[in-house]
């Protein structure tokens, strides 16, 4: 690898991290060993490898780590009689510590704090360091997986952190399967590839040489069988167990890892392949994106991974999130307890259909959800997205209608600036302009719309804002089915905050013109706006109510559509049923997760975390005011916005962001924030300080 390139040694200069994790199923299964034996086989295929221990206990105090101490003389004697690669030691050390236990109590002893972020930093950064000599790094960890960091990580956030293929070590003898397969497991569920897994026999168990030969040949059968099962292709080696480490046995030891080292070389390679470039150059060739031209390509981001509120990208740059994935991640990305509950539903039953079937995770889910809603509502539908949640509103609103007769009610009304989503339905009753209506006249239902509320949310209530809406019920309420609107916020239509007296006199109007009330709490839902959900800033009920986004925390499309019992009873009076039944209705992984979405939400530590959000973002955002070009900041809840006075250039704006290390992304006239609930009040201060500089420095016309 190394002599066929001639750039040599700076051709990896500033090129991602290459490398792999070795980690155990066990303390003392032979990880050092092996780690030695591969550097070997590395370097004999002309790999400039170097072994690294990100974290080492059991160094006396004080002491340097040298190649006197255990793991490095190892790694040393592995390649002593190798030549030298120029400027590469074979082994390094990052952090050092000298009790010889799990390395959260090593570092605790002298006074230290371990943090996945930080360990994963370092190596980072010991791979710059190495300015190109290094082609490829062998991480050892301590112990195994699962060995804790501090009371929240273990070793394997430091793989996920890094995002590495693992060479899992493990020990064969009895017990080998039960170690191996857990660790297996736990590799699985952090989405971390297995790059290998390697058994070196123990020591002799208290069986025969013909019982313990038949104990070690099964296991191997088994665990790739196990491996084959679940569609992993990773090769299990079997090691020779070795009495002493000399010359001869590292030479046999490398030999037997010589296929692994040549499937390293070109899985570092392929992995390297997949970066951003190629990911983002692939996409352009066959992928179409949320409002885009598949002729004038989008500017992409290629993310990797996420965690808490950060969006890591394929190049390793990790991004504040100001977005929350447009309202859906509410709790964050990664939030433990929402993979906890998908995982375990996953095991258990993913998804069944819905006719002829319930299962507890839509139940629980229906019944707690109503809890939280405004009372009246009753009964639940299940749907797969927004959208289809809003088509369920609309469809139900109109079979009510039908129910008791009133057949000439086919039409919806709703004011300007709406946003419901982009099915036809839906489409029909977001704004006529912004929703682009004139591209599909003919196709659309022919709403009614009525002005925006224009009483601002922090202004006193002006009762004319109403006008508009009673002049067109008195004029065409016997043709409204129902009137929908997204209570006190309009989202996508603008970003808008208005009265919630507003909601108070239209709910009055609906009922003297016998029109429904649709309340569409699909972004504003969950506490966002402050209140759980946004009709409680108006205490009143709507007859129908639909939810979704932050519903499953942003993990899986899941949405709802409620009712009240009157509107359940008219549709399906005199044998009817109600018209709709999507395949992926009350899909259960979404229901068990957003089940633990509400578990988090009912720990009521929201009301606290949308109180510091708004705090910080008023704080942060309202200096923007006073710039050139902003027409108007307003901040309710955890969403600030920044409303400028002509559409900005919102690829420039994103270029801009990702170099600043944040994820906004705006649209139309709208630089506007609605960070995960728990985001550190330092990242809010820093999503403000990046916006008020986009628009300070004009980035918004034509990036800067
Ligand atoms: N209603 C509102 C208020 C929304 O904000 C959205 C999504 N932006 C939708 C409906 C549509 O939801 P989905 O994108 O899940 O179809």
């Amino acid at each position: 690898m190394r002599g066929a390139d001639s750039t040599g040694g700076t051709r990896r200069r500033g090129c991602p991290l290459c490398a792999v994790f070795v980690s155990g199923t066990g303390t003392d299964v032979g990880k050092t060993v092996l780690t030695a034996a591969l550097l070997r086989a590395l370097r004999l295929a002309g790999v400039a490898a170097q072994a690294v221990k990100p974290v080492q206990t059991g160094v006396p105090a004080g002491e340097e780590y040298t190649a006197q101490q255990a793991d490095a003389r190892v790694y040393a004697s592995a390649v002593a009689d190798l030549s030298p690669v120029p400027g590469l030691a074979p082994a390094s050390v990052l952090r050092s510590f000298s009790l010889p236990a799990s390395p959260h109590l090593a570092a605790a002893c002298q006074g230290k704090r371990l943090e996945a972020a930080e360990l994963a930093q370092d190596v980072l950064k010991h791979w710059e360091s190495l300015n190109g000599a290094a082609e490829l790094l062998l991480l050892e960890g301590a112990g195994g997986l699962c060995v804790p960091l501090n009371e929240r990580e273990d070793m394997l956030d430091l793989m996920a952190a890094l995002d590495l293929p693992v060479l899992l070590v493990g020990g064969n003898g009895l017990g080998a399967l039960n170690h191996a397969l857990l660790s297996l497991a736990a590799l699985r569920d952090r989405g971390l590839g297995l790059a290998a897994l390697a058994l070196i026999p123990t020591q002799p168990a208290t069986v025969g040489a013909e019982d313990e030969a038949r104990i070690l040949a099964d296991n191997l059968r088994m665990l790739r069988a196990r491996l084959a099962r679940s569609g992993c292709d990773a090769p299990v080696l079997e090691l020779p167990r070795l009495a002493r480490l000399d010359g001869a046995a590292w030479q046999r030891l490398a030999e037997a890892l010589s296929p692994l080292a040549e499937k390293l070389t070109h899985w570092t390679e392929r992995a390297r392949g997949e970066m951003a470039a190629d990911l983002v150059a692939r996409d352009h060739g066959t992928v179409w994106h949320p409002y885009a031209s598949a002729v004038a390509l989008p500017p992409l981001c290629a993310a990797r991974s996420s965690h808490d509120n950060r969006i890591v990208l394929t190049d390793g740059r990790e991004l504040i999130d100001g977005m929350s994935s447009w309202w859906s991640a509410a709790h964050g990305y990664n939030h433990p307890r929402l993979l906890a509950a998908l995982r375990s539903q996953a095991g258990r039953m993913p998804h069944v259909m819905f006719g002829g079937l319930t299962h507890a995770p839509a139940v629980d889910l229906a019944e707690r959800l109503l809890q939280h809603m405004p009372p009246g509502l009753e009964r639940v539908f299940f749907a797969d997205s927004g959208s289809v949640a809003v088509e369920v509103a609309l469809k139900m609103a109109l079979q009510y209608q039908q129910g008791r007769g009133e057949t000439r009610r086919t039409r919806f009304l709703t004011p300007r600036g709406g946003y419901h989503g982009d099915t036809l339905g839906a489409m029909s009753v977001c704004d006529p302009v912004t929703g682009m209506h004139s591209l599909f006249a003919g196709l659309l239902p022919q709403q009614i719309f009525v002005e925006r509320p224009s009483c601002r949310f922090d202004m006193p209530f002006d009762p004319a804002s109403l006008d508009d809406a009673r002049r067109a019920l008195e004029h065409h309420g016997q043709e409204v089915a129902a009137v929908i609107l997204e209570p006190v916020v309009q989202g996508a239509g603008g970003m808008w905050f208005y009265h919630p007296d507003y909601l108070r006199g239209l709910t009055a109007l609906c009922r003297e013109a016998g029109t429904l009330l649709i309340f569409d709490e699909i972004a504003t839902g969950f506490g966002r706006t402050g209140k759980f959900f946004a009709a409680e800033w108006a205490g009143v009920t709507p007859d129908i109510l639909c939810c979704g986004k932050a519903l499953t925390g942003g993990v899986l499309t899941l949405a709802a559509t409620a009712c009240t019992g009157d509107v359940a009873r008219g549709i399906c009076g005199a044998g009817r049923v109600f018209m709709h039944g999507p395949t992926f209705m009350a899909n259960a992984l979404a229901c068990a997760v957003a089940g633990a979405a509400l578990d988090i939400l009912d720990e009521n530590r929201w009301q606290m975390q949308i109180a510091g959000l708004e705090a910080a973002m008023r704080k942060g955002l309202e200096p923007c005011r006073s710039l050139p070009g902003v027409a108007d900041v307003r901040v309710l809840g955890g969403i600030g916005v920044v409303e400028m006075e002509q559409p900005v250039n919102t690829a420039a704006l994103q270029r801009f962001f990702v170099e600043q290390g944040v994820w906004i992304r705006p649209f139309n006239r709208l630089i506007y924030l609605m960070p995960p609930y728990a985001s550190p009040l330092a990242d809010v201060s820093r999503l403000c300080a990046v916006v008020k500089e986009a628009v300070h420095r004009g980035a918004y016309r034509t990036g800067v």
